[in-house]
């Protein structure tokens, strides 16, 4: 045999590049422990929550071990019934556990989504890694919506309408990606502002997919709504066990589905899940029920976890945007900013940095070795040059623990905080600008 032969569409897409720089990252921190080098890498492209998974999940998860069989393709009752009850008392949703469905992942959801739904997606730049590399491995048709510095990176309603104007001639359905905190800029709408993007979409009848999965990681949690509340007709919610209670290897993520046509859509949904991996693992569900129901211990997690989040992103954003040409984006929710280079592109360009895709390559390449995410990975067009910066590169439990047993009380005791426990990522500040002041 000489060859085989692959699908078209999986030659379109590359390994996400959060993950080929976090394991670039990984394997060089791991040879400098080993045989000890002179340099290490300061990582800023790997988005995963530094924190430790709840203990009351880890016992709950030993405890239901022993749940061998296969189980509802949509997910265990028990788990949607437990999933219904939060979004009740967190987001103030009251949604039929009949409307929730569970998948591996919310981005094993989001696939299934696209699968699932004909028409045109519509995905704001800058974005997560993750829509468009789906689209193209569906072959499914996109449109990007570029958000703009001068709007704050937020949806301009009247933007939204005039673009939607645009696609009207399509003659298709569209479904708009909102992601709300939004990585990579740590955008949070406000329940106005949703409104009238709902408003918006809902003259034009396009879909919402609601990608909520850093909800509860929105530093000031008054100001989150979710737009399930404000568009329940057309938005699909997305979210998870990944980011706000750290358990991403759990693979365990939860979607709301949209009231227009629910049956119908929950019955197609067990339907795909059933035909491509039978359940999400039994043992995580029963467990997931203990990470659902009220529980004081991990009310406390989500209180902590947010406020370092809060800190470790102010901290940073403000040293990024201390940086002569750099601007930053002030996170509100999530881990990540944005940080906009366009300032310095005439030098980059004089020191042979053309597309954003190599600014990304130059600051990764040595002496600085600063990993990021750049260029097509969060969408951008090839000549805008920008980075979305994650910042959970230090020891989370020593910091949840330090925390918690010493809360920071004061503007100063938060800046001791941070620079003890983000040593790491304030030294990659010094190598930035070190290496903006080479350029
Ligand atoms: N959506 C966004 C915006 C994300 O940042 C991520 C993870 O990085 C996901 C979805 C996927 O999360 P999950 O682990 O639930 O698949």
């Amino acid at each position: 045999m000489k060859s085989i032969q692959a699908n078209p569409h999986v030659d379109d897409i590359v390994m996400p590049e959060n993950l080929r720089v976090g394991l670039i990252v990984a394997e060089q921190r791991k040879k400098c422990k080993t045989v000890g080098c002179a340099f290490d890498y300061y990582s800023f492209a790997f988005g995963q929550s530094p924190f430790h998974v709840p203990p009351p999940l880890v016992k709950a998860l030993a405890a239901n071990a022993h749940q061998g069989h296969y189980s509802a393709a949509e997910g265990i009752v028990e788990l949607r019934t437990a999933i219904a009850g939060f979004n009740k008392r967190h987001f103030a949703l009251d949604v039929d556990p009949a409307r929730i469905v569970v998948g591996s992942g919310t981005k094993d959801l989001i696939f299934t989504i696209f699968t699932m739904i004909t028409g045109h997606v519509i995905i704001p730049s800058p974005s997560w890694i993750g829509y468009y590399p789906q689209c193209k491995l569906l072959g499914k048709d996109f449109h990007t919506f570029y958000l703009r510095p001068e709007d704050n990176y937020r949806i301009q309603p009247d933007r939204l309408d005039h673009y939607l104007m645009g696609l009207a001639a399509e003659k298709s359905q569209h479904l708009l990606v909102l992601n709300n905190p939004h990585n990579p800029t740590g955008v949070v709408y406000s329940k106005d502002e949703l409104s009238a993007i709902a408003e918006v979409c809902r003259r034009h009848e396009v879909l919402i997919l609601a990608d909520e999965i850093y909800a509860l990681s929105t530093y000031n949690i008054d100001e989150f709504t979710s737009m399930g509340s404000i568009y329940p007709e057309g938005t699909y919610v997305t979210n998870g066990l990944s980011k706000d209670r750290s358990a991403g290897g759990y693979r365990l993520g939860s979607c709301i589905l949209p009231e227009t046509s629910s049956d119908k859509l929950a019955k197609d949904f067990a339907k795909v899940a059933a035909t491509v991996y039978t359940n999400v693992s039994t043992p995580t569900q029963y467990a997931a029920i203990t990470a659902y129901e009220p529980n004081q211990e991990i009310e406390e997690y989500f209180f902590i976890t947010r406020a370092i989040h809060r800190m470790m992103g102010h901290y940073m954003s403000d040293g990024f945007n201390q940086i002569a040409g750099i601007r930053a984006t002030r996170p509100q929710g999530a881990f990540y900013f944005y940080a906009d280079f366009n300032e310095l592109a005439e030098k980059l360009k004089n020191n042979g940095i053309k597309t954003s895709n190599e600014l990304g390559a130059s600051l990764l390449g040595h002496p600085q070795h600063i990993a990021t995410v750049t260029g097509d990975a969060v969408m951008l067009k090839p000549d805008n040059f920008g980075a979305r910066i994650a910042f959970v590169d230090y020891d989370g439990r020593a910091a949840f623990e330090d925390f918690r047993d010493n809360p920071p009380q004061t503007q100063p005791d938060e800046i001791k905080f941070v620079e003890k426990h983000g040593v790491k990522m304030i030294q990659g500040i010094k190598a930035l600008q070190e290496y903006v002041g080479k350029l």
